[in-house]
């Protein structure tokens, strides 16, 4: 059996399937690894004197100026087909949870519905000074289209998306959530991360630790293959949906306990 039927056997007899994803589940649906240096976010900038919790508090401009094309980049992308297998899997009932370290709610996009966001999110910010949040919707047009700074109603201190920067801590309750769903999953499945960010990166350790099977999914080596009991190598938009496809059938094709578009009657 290759690797992609061993991983599609595994998947299919789980009990409680938990994937992580990382930037190479988004790269083909044109957003950039903000964290990796080849992704051309970082030439014109240093990611200490823009992204870390540091720089943003000091000059929080500079930090703008630097997400604004990131964030019109998130705003217009649309979900690839990893995106969508893994809602798949979800919806048919064998994904139980998934952990993300992106912050473009593109699974969210693609329907997945039980999504722990590791790295925070764009949906909210907080104020830096009184520390209410807001939701960012109401912020996000004038900011792109015109680089307003957004400004905290009440008391006037700069709103901080609600993402996490370099030198941040992770959001306590989702980490800790996300632990607790590495400990409880008997298949542990990353997809498009090498695992380099900690403390994220040490999920599939805390799985395996508790007894997972570890399958990797990614172009490039990761920091835990030497722990993994499987790894396939390439493009995740295309392999995930075969990947799916092994487990479930093909997309569109009736279940066969469904039936309920199928005539009554003529069967022979
Ligand atoms: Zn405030």
């Amino acid at each position: 059996m290759d690797a992609l039927g061993q991983a599609a056997e595994w998947i299919g007899r789980s009990r409680y399937l938990v994937a992580l994803t990382g930037a190479g589940v988004s790269t083909p649906s044109g957003i950039p690894d903000f964290r990796s240096e080849g992704s051309g976010l970082w030439t014109r900038y240093d990611p200490m004197e823009v992204a870390s919790i540091w720089a943003f508090s000091r000059r929080p401009e500079a930090f703008f100026e630097w997400v604004r094309p990131l964030a019109r980049m998130i705003v217009e992308a649309r979900p690839n087909p990893a995106h969508n297998a893994l809602a798949r899997l979800e919806a048919a009932g064998i994904l139980k949870t998934l952990i993300t370290q992106n912050i473009d709610a593109l699974h969210q996009k693609a329907g997945s519905r039980r999504v722990i966001e590791v790295h925070g999110h764009l949906r909210e910010a907080t104020c830096i000074r009184c520390y209410r949040k807001v939701p960012a919707a109401p912020y996000l047009e004038a900011f792109l289209q015109e680089g307003t700074i957004p400004r905290c109603e009440v008391c006037g201190g700069v709103l901080k998306p609600d993402i996490i920067l370099f030198g941040e801590q992770l959001p306590v309750r989702a980490f800790l959530e996300a632990q607790q769903e590495a400990r409880r999953a008997d298949v542990f499945l990353v997809v498009g991360s090498s695992l380099e960010v900690a403390p994220a990166g040490d999920l599939p350790l805390v799985a395996k630790a508790h007894g997972a099977r570890l399958i990797l999914i990614n172009r490039s080596p990761t920091v835990a293959d030497r722990y993994a009991d499987l790894q396939i190598r390439g493009d995740v938009a295309e392999i995930l949906p075969r990947l799916a496809e092994a487990v479930l059938g093909p997309e569109g094709a009736s279940a066969p306990s469904a039936g309920g578009t199928e005539p009554m009657s003529g069967g022979p």
